[in-house]
């Protein structure tokens, strides 16, 4: 079977139309349940009904784009991303994904082909956490699984709550706290996400693409704060101190160690303390520190090693206030948990690229993405990286045509396989 070529022409002015849609002066900037986001949500929308696609919308406003299939009762083939970005962001991240499978249905629509299965490209709300303190809302909602709680989320620029957020674009708060799903996986044959790599080793190793393994998981102290007690710097001997930075400073450095002890036990995972302020007003050069405030980020593909760095650092922390009279009080826990992407969709990926004589290397996903939604909601899922120089989450991401082209031709082989593209059509080419 040949899988009609995906139309890049297409692709490419969907690109630039979606740059200038959003470009902010110096970067991209796409705010989440905001008018850059909804923007590019009707730029996909528009197209997909150009492309006479199916065009609905759920609870959350995740757009769906579908092509109908010969037997509407089988599990729909999907495919997508998200379309936020973070503030002054890059045009790529996420976007990638939902112009991709257009640029695949328009190819199929072209060529008059039509699949058994139905096959949809999602536009999903609401990945990027910079704006909400929430992983995967968009996905998560559309399987009716986001906690109630969420929608009283603040995005961090307006102050306002989630639920306001998504009632003033026209969406349904009360059926997203209620849990009310627009997705089954059972309903689901597989989801594959095409989306930009945001690190170097795909560029280091001189490929255009890469089957992702799986994706890490997160948990996360946002708003973590070490309490001792503000004193004289001269007049407070060392063993009457509380002294928070002091605290601060050794439960980091000790989860430097435990973080290498788990490493050489076979871990792997990342930790991150990526903020760390005293209290500009009340600290000072004379000044014992009273207070730190700081956050955690520790990321790991498995449930155990997460979990086993967190309880390290709860232990350490619990040292640290019997040794430095020093309380850590670390707050909200927030994160997601990882995925293990599909075996068979991996190797069909896999194979596809290499049929196409572009090798697609395994590797695993350090960021977060939606299919690990999919995947642990029981959905078969994976993910497709295109190399991209700069990393992401910045205005200098960069993508090369010919490398989207070729993950594109890609995701189209796997999408067609799955969804059963037949080669005589009924419908008339457009
Ligand atoms: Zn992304």
């Amino acid at each position: 079977m040949t899988v009609p070529a995906p139309d890049i022409g297409l692709a490419t002015t969907l690109f630039a139309r979606l740059r200038e849609l959003a470009f902010d002066g110096a970067g991209i900037t796409r705010d989440t349940y905001g008018a850059g986001e909804q923007a590019a949500h009707d730029l996909m929308a528009a197209t997909a009904h150009a492309l006479g696609l199916e065009v609905r919308t759920d609870a959350a406003l995740n757009l769906y784009l579908t092509l109908p299939g010969r037997d509407r009762a089988l599990p729909a083939v999907m495919t997508g991303s998200h379309l936020d970005s973070v503030p002054l962001g890059g045009n790529y991240d996420g976007a990638a994904g939902v112009v991709a499978g257009l640029a695949v249905l328009a190819g199929w629509r072209a060529a008059g082909q039509v699949p058994q299965h139905d096959v949809t490209v999602m536009s999903i709300r609401a990945e990027e956490s910079a704006w909400f303190p929430v992983s995967y809302i968009g996905s998560k909602a559309a399987f009716g699984l986001l906690p109630a709680e969420a929608l009283s989320a603040c995005r961090f620029d307006t102050g306002q709550p989630l639920r306001e957020h998504l009632s003033r674009h026209g969406g349904r708060p009360d059926d997203v706290a209620r849990g009310v799903a627009s997705l089954r996986a059972e309903a689901i044959d597989c989801f594959v996400e095409l989306h930009i790599e945001q690190g170097p080793v795909l560029l280091g190793d001189g490929h255009a693409m890469g089957v992702v393994t799986g994706i890490c998981g997160s948990r996360r102290y946002r708003r973590a704060r070490a309490l001792g007690a503000y004193a004289h710097s001269g007049a407070t001997p060392r063993l009457h101190r509380r002294d928070a930075v002091a605290a601060t400073a050794a439960l980091i450095h000790g989860a430097q160690q435990d973080w290498a002890a788990l490493e050489a036990a076979g871990h792997e995972l990342t930790l991150t303390f990526g903020q760390i302020d005293t209290d500009a007003h009340q600290s000072d050069l004379s000044k014992v520190a009273g207070e730190v405030a700081f956050c955690v980020d520790i990321r790991s593909r498995s449930h155990a090693t997460l979990a086993a760095m967190d309880d390290r650092l709860q232990a350490a922390a619990a040292a640290l206030q019997a040794s430095h009279g020093v309380v850590f009080d670390f707050g909200v826990r927030s994160g997601s948990e990882p995925a293990e992407m599909n075996a068979a969709l991996r190797q069909a990926l896999s194979q596809a690229a290499a049929e196409q004589g572009s090798p697609a290397p395994a590797l695993p996903s350090g960021a977060g993405h939606d299919s690990a939604t999919f995947a642990n909601a029981g959905v078969p899922s994976a993910m497709l990286f295109v190399r991209n120089a700069h990393g992401s989450h910045n205005p200098d991401e960069a993508m090369a045509t010919a490398d989207f082209a070729a993950a594109t031709t890609v995701l189209g082989t796997v999408l067609g396989q799955r969804a059963g593209l037949s080669i005589t059509s009924a419908l008339p080419a457009r």
